[in-house]
């Protein structure tokens, strides 16, 4: 193959484009497309960064392709982009725009017989975070033509436009952390942890959105924010960002805190952040910046339970109003209001103003509206359990049922009642522990009958069931629950020559 020469080196600050440009000027004199076209690379494969077009400039040039694969931004589809081994999103690049430092551009052409050999397009100009030159401390300028091949970034035919901007008065100021953070990353340095484990590109978004609410406030959208802009919101994110979730959390707690509390909605607390966050047309992750924002939501403003929140349901809500809770619940809302009141989280007075609207700690409510959902009057439970009222007394007695009275002032709300949730436990536990048949075998008689042949107490003839050590009981076809148990006295009787532990610590037998 014809090699071109002299060989004209790539520069290690520099893009391929950037490289194949200046190349074109020093062999050709010409442009950079049909530099490109005589030696049978397109543009468009250098421009997306494929490797086998930058292999072939640098076996045209006979240069070692890595320094030059080390610089190629490489689409990998889907708008998504590789450099160096860090994956990002097209906007991470400054995609058809131009980037430039003037200065940088002056210092390449001084002394030069061919200044257009010499103007080098920096990699760092095409990251959209890269807004400040760290040599000379100035805003890089933004140039576009227009034109299609604006994605060449060849600026040997931009000197029109790079020269109105020499004109143009400088701004000068130092490389923010974020920015310098960026190219760090770029060479593989280390930087905060929060924002290492993530992409680049959520790492740098997460810090601007965030930063952007707190330089510019809540009401701005980032559709009507300058480069300038994004640059100050990156310098204001990254106090807070840098330091990790704990410190974004506090921020954005804070942010709720000055917003209203519980009044606050999202939208008025987060500003930009929030609107970026729900999108529905966030195509690309971003990030556990997400999660975090979605946490402080829960713990400090009122959801109702399955609300879509920042692209999960809310299955835990935090706050809701008593209208959301009644809901969710099934509850009556005059119910829940006063259920509400017994476990401290109402006022009488607000029970009495009878509102829906009011906000309180679902949490915090959550096992004693349980409970009083699931309570069952006493009454009830001969005819679900099978039993006899004495019988149901034991049963309390010995831990198998709760008395929802327990909670004293929920008494005069459900009367007496238990928590339902024991009687399914205890009817599950009948039918999987022991068979049915269809009569009852020889000497088998019900439970209480039991107590009458064996004389041991009802109560310890239940514990030894329960505990699983009696053997032999059976369930009579046609009888439900405690009324088909049928079990042999002659094997209680054995038991309680030496009682298996576990059993209550008083008396086991029938007084005489
Ligand atoms: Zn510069």
């Amino acid at each position: 193959m014809n090699t071109l020469f002299p060989l004209l080196p790539f520069a290690d600050d520099e893009t391929p484009l950037s490289w194949a440009a200046r190349q074109a000027a020093f062999h050709t004199r010409d442009r950079v497309t049909p530099f490109l076209n005589d030696i049978g690379i397109p543009l468009m494969e250098l421009a997306r960064g494929e490797e086998s077009a930058v292999v072939r400039l640098c076996e045209k040039t006979a240069h070692d392709p890595a320094p030059v694969l080390r610089n190629t931004i490489s689409a990998i589809g889907g708008r998504r982009y590789q450099l160096r081994g860090l994956e990002f999103a097209a906007e991470f690049t400054t995609g058809p725009i131009t980037r430039i430092c003037t200065f940088c551009l002056d210092e390449d052409r001084t002394g030069e017989r061919y200044p257009d050999t010499a103007m080098r397009h920096r990699l760092i100009w095409r990251l959209a975070p890269v807004r400040t030159c760290p040599v000379h401390s100035v805003a890089l300028r933004d140039l576009r033509s227009g034109k299609w091949d604006d994605i060449a970034h060849e600026l040997q035919v931009m000197t029109a436009l790079i020269d109105v901007e020499r004109r143009a008065p400088d701004r000068a100021r130092d490389v923010s952390p974020l920015q310098a953070y960026a190219m760090e990353c770029l060479n593989a340095q280390p930087g905060p942890v929060w924002l290492d484990g993530q992409n680049i590109d959520q790492a740098v978004r997460a810090t601007e959105m965030l930063g952007a609410l707190e330089a510019f406030g809540p009401k701005l959208k980032a559709s009507e924010l300058t480069v300038d802009m994004w640059d100050a919101a990156g310098r204001a994110g990254w106090p807070i960002v840098s330091q990790g979730a704990p410190a974004i959390r506090e921020y954005l707690l804070a942010r709720i805190a000055v917003s209203g509390g519980k009044r606050a909605t999202p939208r008025a607390a987060f500003g930009m952040l929030h609107a970026w966050l729900t999108g529905s047309r966030l195509s690309k992750d971003p990030g556990p910046i997400r999660d975090i924002l979605r946490d402080v939501i829960i713990e400090t403003i009122p959801l109702r339970k399955g609300h879509m929140l920042l692209g999960k349901l809310v299955k835990h809500p935090h706050l809701c109003s008593v209208a959301s809770i009644a809901k969710a619940e099934g509850l009556d809302a005059r119910t829940l209001r006063n259920v509400l009141k017994v476990a401290g989280l109402l006022k009488p007075e607000e029970v009495e103003q009878g509102s829906n609207r009011l906000v309180v700690d679902y949490t915090a409510a959550h096992d004693l509206i349980d409970v009083v959902k699931h309570a069952v009057p006493v009454a009830r439970l001969s005819d679900m359990l099978g039993a006899s009222r004495p019988l149901i007394a034991i049963l309390i007695e010995i831990g198998q049922l709760h008395r929802v009275q327990d909670h004293r002032a929920l008494e005069s709300k459900v009367g007496k009642a238990v928590d339902g949730r024991g009687v399914e436990a205890i009817l599950r536990f009948l039918e999987t522990s022991f068979p049915t048949i269809h009569e009852a075998p020889e000497g088998f008689v019900h439970l209480s009958k039991s107590a009458e042949k064996s004389r041991a107490r009802v109560k310890v003839i239940l514990e030894l069931m329960f505990l699983g050590h009696l053997k032999q009981v059976y369930r009579v076809d046609g009888e439900h629950g405690f009324a088909a148990v049928v079990v042999d006295p002659d094997e209680i009787k054995g038991l309680l020559e030496s009682p298996p532990p576990g059993l209550a610590q008083d008396s086991y037998f029938l007084m005489d």
